[in-house]
């Protein structure tokens, strides 16, 4: 309570020195790729201060007028509004359909009895709290899981924690068999899809997966309508597609679901489903099968925040779980808006943020979705005024980004290899639950997203880089796997999965960022994700949404006009040589010390080497630029490897991919780290082959310039 009452405060105290001469305050003398920053400042301060606090929250309300999942009505209602407010900033704007495997839910329904038969529960409840005035729209769809199967199921019942791959081998250590049981688990800690995958592949005949109050509801503050937090009915919709096999519409994998494409070029698509039911739950329907629950008591960490003792089961319930889930091939709509560059038209700057909703979708996705409007609002007023981007700019808005990055990854698909000229990618999805900003990036784009953050005002006074650097400091939780670099100013972590990054950055090698502002956010992908959510809790004067509007127009202009390409390549490499260091520790820690890893980290020098080669010709600006340019952007495609990743080919970047157990957050050198977890000795040889090869190709075209 005390952080955002001290918020209030500054709003005000912010507001007034907003935007001009803090603004010109800012204003960096030199900027990294640039010959004379001069102009492009002056261009950079007539962007910042167009987007509007007040038009970016009328534009959120408007997003979040009706709920709209993926090809509803609704959806495709969200995406006209969005390709207007485009054409009205002077965009040539098109909406791509493709026609997807999606389900919606026909009937979902738990129900649980004692041993004598008598019913405990029988839900899901609907989600409902005391003055929400969002609740009631008969639009609301129930609560299911994207990509669960169809089924009717009834079993006894054995709590699984978090479902992670530990608390699946305590089970196992317990002697407790999952066969044919229905596994009861927590969100969080890993992706929802993972838990699912770890179930089935335990021989479970279906999972609910619920909404402990310790991880996000009255344990962490008071919940809505009170506070932030997640109420007693809420539910947590998600899809458990198994997209760290590979994302989109899991029928086509590596290729595009356009309108023509026939039925007979599309696969099966179950090595990215479940095929077992899931189902959501919030507490309130949980705590009743969690109560009865018999077993041996849960281990120490295990007990959530509901008051009584949680046991492991099986025994005490058994559960009733019907779900009857509509799979059709749907049409969806991405809203792709394109400045044409003057200068380098076929190298191009990607902007996007996903447009469909679980339901409201306040924070997830329709902030960044404001954001994004309003960016575009600043870079089409520049537009007006004559002014054209060296190299071409495109916002892309993506659809059925919830039941697996399906938009995102369609268009990449369809894109090929004329993303090879696509110099960044740059991701927004949750953009404001509150005032932290914090991104992710690939190495080389670390430094770029710290510096763009310099020349941006923050609401609560400073630059955004002053701010996150101060609350970052004091943050207990670091969530990037990377280890903390000597020296760093503050902490870019790494991009795993869960947005629309992954296509670009892991089956296309785009670089990419990530950025967020957070804060206290316990409704996500609920009901209670809407626009009287977001004005008590997470922004009331839509501040945020201005700086995240800036931050976005700013990365795409900066990395537009500059003279050399600002890519930070020594850093990757000093990255990579810690991933490096890392996993020979950890497979000498498993007994795989035989490992060869001295070429690895003899092409992971050569690499340095080379980036800083090219990092001087960078600081230089002579020479062939247009040749520098070409390297530079090369070097991250050449990280690529052409037959992808064990068992998950679509999977081709060598440095990362989303982990085969955590699913959103990042495993580094993912061909050599999961063999050495998996004490596959064979294939991490074979992988830190793979690896030196990449880093000597990129390497080399980091030389090619000389
Ligand atoms: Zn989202």
């Amino acid at each position: 309570m005390s952080v955002r009452a001290a918020l209030a405060v500054s709003f005000c105290l912010a507001s007034s020195v907003l935007p001009g001469s803090l603004l010109h305050a800012q204003a960096p003398q030199t900027v990294f790729g640039y010959s004379d920053f001069g102009p492009e400042s002056k261009l950079e301060e007539k962007f910042l201060a167009v987007p509007g606090a007040k038009e970016a929250g009328e534009e959120l309300k408007e997003l979040t007028s009706a709920p709209h999942l993926a090809a509803t009505p609704e959806d495709h209602k969200i995406a006209e509004y969005i390709a207007a407010k485009f054409r009205a900033a002077g965009l040539e704007t098109q909406i791509v359909p493709y026609r997807v495997l999606l389900n919606q839910p026909k009937a979902v329904r738990v129900e649980a009895y004692d041993p004598a038969g008598r019913l405990l529960m029988s839900g899901p409840t609907r989600e409902h709290v005391a003055g929400d005035p969002s609740q009631d729209d008969p639009r609301i769809v129930m609560p299911f899981s994207g990509s669960s199967g169809s089924g009717d199921v009834t079993a006894e019942v054995v709590y699984a924690n978090y479902g992670r791959p530990e608390d699946f081998n305590e089970l196992a250590a317990q002697h407790i068999d999952l066969r044919g049981k229905i596994v009861i688990c927590r969100y969080g800690q890993n992706f929802r899809g993972v838990k699912v995958f770890l179930a089935e592949q335990h021989g479970a005949a279906g999972v609910l997966i619920y909404s402990d109050p310790h991880d996000d509801g009255y344990y962490k503050g008071d919940p809505w309508p009170i506070g932030p937090w997640r109420p007693e009915t809420g539910v947590q919709r998600g899809s458990v597609q198994y997209l760290f096999e590979y994302p989109g519409d899991p029928e086509t994998p590596g290729v595009a679901s356009t309108l023509d494409l026939p039925d007979s070029a599309r696969t099966s698509p179950s090595a990215a489903q479940p095929h077992i039911i899931s189902i959501p739950l919030s507490y309130h329907d949980a705590a009743p099968i969690l109560q009865a629950l018999k077993g041996p008591g849960a281990p120490q960490g295990w007990q959530g925040a509901l008051p009584f003792r949680y046991h492991l089961g099986p025994g005490g319930v058994r559960v009733h779980l019907v779900s009857e889930q509509d799979y059709q091939r749907r049409i969806i709509w991405d809203v792709i808006g394109k400045i044409e560059g003057a200068q380098e038209p076929g190298s191009l700057v990607i902007v996007g943020n996903h447009h469909d909703a679980w339901v409201y979708g306040a924070v997830d996705p329709s902030s960044g979705t404001a954001a994004l409007l309003e960016a575009v609002h600043g870079i089409g007023a520049l537009d007006k005024q004559g002014w054209r981007p060296k190299r071409t700019i495109l916002f892309c808005s993506w659809d059925a980004e919830e039941e697996g990055l399906i938009g995102s990854t369609e268009w990449v698909e369809q894109q090929g290899k004329l993303l090879d000229n696509a110099v960044a990618y740059f991701n927004v999805d949750v953009a404001v639950s509150g005032p932290d900003f914090s991104a992710s990036a690939v190495p080389s784009l670390k430094q770029f997203v710290r510096d763009v953050t310099r020349s941006i005002p923050s609401p609560l006074g400073g630059t955004v880089f002053q701010q996150w650097r101060s609350h970052s400091a004091n943050e207990e939780e670091n969530r990037s796997n990377a280890p903390p670099i000597e020296g760093e100013e503050t902490h870019v972590g790494d991009l795993g999965s869960g947005s629309d990054f992954t296509p670009f950055l892991q089956h296309a090698g785009v670089p990419s960022t990530d950025v967020v502002s957070n804060g206290p956010y316990g409704v996500y992908h609920s009901t209670f994700d809407d626009f009287a959510w977001y004005t008590q809790n997470a922004d009331p004067h839509f501040v945020y949404l201005q700086e995240m509007a800036r931050v976005l127009g700013l990365e795409a202009l900066r990395m537009a006009d500059a003279d050399v390409l600002p890519y930070d390549y020594a850093a990757y490499a000093r990255e990579i040589s810690s991933y490096i260091e890392d996993a020979k520790r950890k497979a000498g820690e498993l007994g795989l010390g035989s490992l060869d890893f001295a070429p690895a980290e003899a092409a992971a020098a050569r690499f340095l080497a080379a980036a800083q080669q090219a990092h001087a010709a960078q600081s230089a600006l002579s020479g062939n630029l247009a040749r520098l340019n070409a390297a530079l952007r090369g070097a991250e495609t050449a990280l690529l490897s052409e037959s992808g990743l064990p068992n998950r080919p679509w999977y081709r970047h060598t440095i990362y991919a989303p982990g085969e157990f955590t699913g959103y957050s990042a495993v580094v050198i993912p061909g050599v780290s999961e063999p050495i977890e998996a004490r596959n000795a064979p294939l991490a040889a074979q992988q830190l082959t793979v690896l030196t090869q990449a880093l000597d190709r990129a390497a080399a075209t980091l030389n090619s310039t000389r």
